[in-house]
Formats: C-alpha cells, sequence, structure tokens
C-alpha cells in the first residue's frame, strides 16, 4: 500500500522527500493547485521575466544550520537580508522601528542609551496590566510611535480596531535602539538563486513519487487504499466545516508594471489610513543578482476570508479555538492519518518551522 500526501507545499514535499530517500514505499502526492509549492511557489512573470513571489514575498530565515543545509540539497540559497521602509506623513522611515528611525521621526540624535531612555518615558505608565494589543503598544513606546507605525497597519491588516487585539501578540517591545534595520533577527537568511519552485521540483524528483496536480482531496477519497495519510490541508475542510469554518485573513494582490526601478527597495509599508493598501512589494529587489528593465510590483491588500479565498492569516479568536479543539480531537482518533502544516494546525508558521515540522514528522513515521 502507498501513502497519501495531500499537499505539495513545503509541509507535504519534505515528507515525500523524506520517505522515498529512507524507505521502498510508493509515494502519492496530490495537490488542488496546478502548481508545486504551496503558499511558496513562484515562477518567472512572462511581461518582465522577474522572479514573481506568486502568494506574496517569501525570505527563508532560520538560525538553524541543518535547516539551511537541508534546503540547500535542493536549490543555492543565496543570502538576503529584507530591509523595510515605511511611508508616514510624506517621509520614509526605516523599520523595524531603531535607532535611525527613532532620530529621524523626532528630529532628534540620540545614541542608544539616550534613545532607550527617551522612548520608556514615552509609555504610558497609566498602563499597568496591558489588556490589549493597543494598551500593550502604548504601554511600551506611547502614542505617537503607536499611532504612525502600527494603528493604522493593524487596522488594515486584521479588520479590526487594535484594541479588540489580545496583548500577547506585541510580546517584546518592537524597538531597536541601534542602526541595526534588518527585519529578521535570525541568523541565516536567503532566497533561492532560482526562485522556490526548483526545490519543490527537486524534492519530488524521485522515482518512488508520483505527483498529481489540480487533484483535491474530499470526501470521494477512500483512505484504506493508503497505509498512512499526510493532510497539510485546511483541517476544518478535512471534517467538512462540521464545527464551523476556521477563521482566516486574506491578502489580495494589484499588479504593476513599471520601466526601471519602481520604488527602489524590495518592501515599503504604508501604515497610514487613508492609503487602502498595507505594503507594495517590488519583485525584482528579491532577485538583486539579476538585471531586468522592467519592474514588476503589487500592492497588497488585507481582507476577511470568504469561500474560494486562499486562507493566509488564521485569525486564533476565542470561538476559532474553541472549534479548533474539537476538530483536533477528532483528528486524534483517526491513527493512520496525520494532519501537519500551517492550514492542518491553524497556525502561522515560518517556513523553517514547517520543514523543521515535516522533517521530525517524517523521523517519528520512519521510526515505526
Ligand atoms: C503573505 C505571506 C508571506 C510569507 N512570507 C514568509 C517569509 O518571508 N518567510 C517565511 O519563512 N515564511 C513566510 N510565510 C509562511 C509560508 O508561506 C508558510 O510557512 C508555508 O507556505 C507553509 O507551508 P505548508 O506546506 O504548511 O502550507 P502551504 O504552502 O499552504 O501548502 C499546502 C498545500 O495544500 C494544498 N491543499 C489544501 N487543501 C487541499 C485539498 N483538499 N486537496 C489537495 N490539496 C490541498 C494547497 O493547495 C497547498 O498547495 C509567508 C506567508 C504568507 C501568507
Amino acid at each position: 500500500m502507498s501513502i497519501l500526501i495531500v499537499g505539495a507545499g513545503f509541509s507535504g514535499s519534505v515528507i515525500a522527500e523524506q520517505i522515498a530517500r529512507h524507505t521502498k514505499k510508493e509515494v502519492v502526492v496530490i495537490d488542488e493547485r496546478d502548481h508545486l509549492g504551496g503558499n511558496c511557489y513562484t515562477k518567472r512573470d512572462a511581461e518582465t521575466n522577474v522572479i514573481e513571489h506568486v502568494y506574496g514575498p517569501h525570505i527563508f530565515n532560520t538560525d538553524k544550520q541543518v535547516l539551511w543545509d537541508y534546503l540547500s540539497n535542493f536549490c543555492e540559497l543565496v543570502p538576503f537580508v529584507n530591509r523595510v521602509k515605511a511611508v508616514y506623513n510624506g517621509s520614509v522611515y526605516s523599520l523595524p522601528i531603531n535607532l535611525h528611525t527613532i532620530n529621524q521621526f523626532f528630529n532628534s540624535s540620540f545614541n542608544p542609551l539616550e534613545a532607550a531612555e527617551f522612548v520608556s518615558g514615552l509609555g504610558d505608565k497609566s498602563i499597568v496590566n496591558p489588556k490589549n494589543f493597543e494598551e500593550q503598544a502604548l504601554a511600551m513606546i506611547g502614542k505617537q510611535l503607536y499611532e504612525a507605525f502600527f494603528y493604522g497597519y493593524t487596522k488594515k491588516q486584521w479588520g479590526t480596531e487594535p484594541r479588540s487585539l489580545p496583548a500577547t501578540i506585541l510580546k517584546r517591545l518592537p524597538v531597536r535602539f541601534n542602526y541595526n534595520d534588518n527585519y529578521y533577527a535570525n541568523q541565516f537568511q536567503g532566497i533561492p538563486r532560482n526562485g522556490y519552485t526548483e526545490i519543490f521540483e527537486r524534492m519530488l524528483d524521485h522515482k518512488q513519487i508520483r505527483v498529481l496536480l489540480s487533484t483535491k482531496f474530499d470526501s470521494g477519497f477512500s483512505l484504506e487504499e493508503f497505509e498512512h495519510v499526510f493532510y497539510t490541508g485546511p483541517i476544518d475542510a478535512f471534517f467538512s466545516f462540521k464545527y464551523g469554518r476556521l477563521g482566516y485573513r486574506t491578502v489580495t494582490f494589484e499588479r504593476g508594471v513599471a520601466l526601471g526601478d519602481y520604488q527602489g527597495n524590495a518592501v515599503i509599508n504604508y501604515p497610514e489610513m487613508s492609503i487602502p493598501y498595507t505594503r507594495i512589494h517590488e519583485h525584482k529587489h528579491f532577485s538583486p543578482w539579476e538585471r531586468h528593465e522592467k519592474s514588476l510590483y503589487f500592492k497588497e491588500f488585507s481582507k476577511e476570508t470568504q469561500k474560494g479565498d486562499v486562507p493566509f492569516y488564521p485569525k486564533r479568536l476565542e470561538e476559532d479555538m474553541v472549534s479548533l479543539e474539537k476538530y483536533q480531537a477528532e483528528a486524534k482518533k483517526l491513527k493512520r492519518i496525520t494532519f501537519l502544516g500551517r492550514l492542518a494546525t491553524y497556525r502561522y508558521l515560518d517556513m523553517q518551522h514547517v520543514v523543521e515540522e515535516a522533517l521530525g514528522v517524517s523521523r517519528d513515521f520512519l521510526k515505526k
């Protein structure tokens, strides 16, 4: 009997690659989309020849050398540092908020110690036990920085007032007191030289692996035909939404093409409420080793997920977590089905997390 894997994103592809490499088992990978790679899929844009990150820009980042080395078996990871900017009130600032942002915003020339004291003084001391995202931010950085860089962006991204979001979203002080403007803090950061899709093509290029694209897993599948099923699709869909739909935010993209360089940077955020999009990404800046005459960019809009939309960011509101518990209890009873990945576990997971999880799940399966 063969193994069935639902989903050809990182979660499904890593499992398929590991089982094929370490056993003689036949593996069938299906995906309802007509391409590999899940949300990490990239392709060359026909008009500009730029590598397009079709479901939004992806930068692989991790502190774990073992994960960097694992992916390097399937592509050449080129080091890449994401330096994000924000346009607010007619000026361009550096993100995440750092010493440059603070000095520019307050027209000052603080050193790190002075800036730390200054920002600490901005925090709202009347908030002792922050009850929500807004109170947490106000307690940490005060009204001006919060309103400039967090209020509008968060409200647009989540479609709700920041005071109705949990305080736990802002765990650490979202400010650096040096000039480090590297968006990520992890040691290893990179993008595959030829885009992400090559990784999946190479992972799944094995005589024991059969890939069926444009093939949706639904109740018509007879699970008894398979020794084991690894399911990386949405957990609520697996159970026909019987406890309700789990809430997600999704994003849509408005495509544009420019001659030369459109905005001079990979990502620029627009935190103001008067601008309907959250950010603009210009994709040739994610492959700075390539040269292109034309440039491809996308304005990103955030919205509520409706039937047929791609679920992107799990909302994890109280009612979602109640339904999730019910789905997980049912899933636990199914001994021959493993649920993994961002959709089947209803978590926001970076690539490093899903790759690590899938390597762990395959290790456990192979031990049996
Ligand atoms: C806008 C955005 C930007 C991101 N940027 C980064 C970043 O910079 N760095 C980073 O590390 N991570 C980033 N991520 C996270 C990254 O996209 C995920 O970690 C990764 O895609 C998860 O892989 P997965 O295989 O679990 O899920 P997916 O990639 O979603 O793959 C699941 C697959 O299952 C298929 N499927 C679902 N249901 C069925 C069904 N019933 N039948 C058949 N097939 C089905 C889907 O079509 C899909 O291809 C970003 C995410 C988003 C939304």
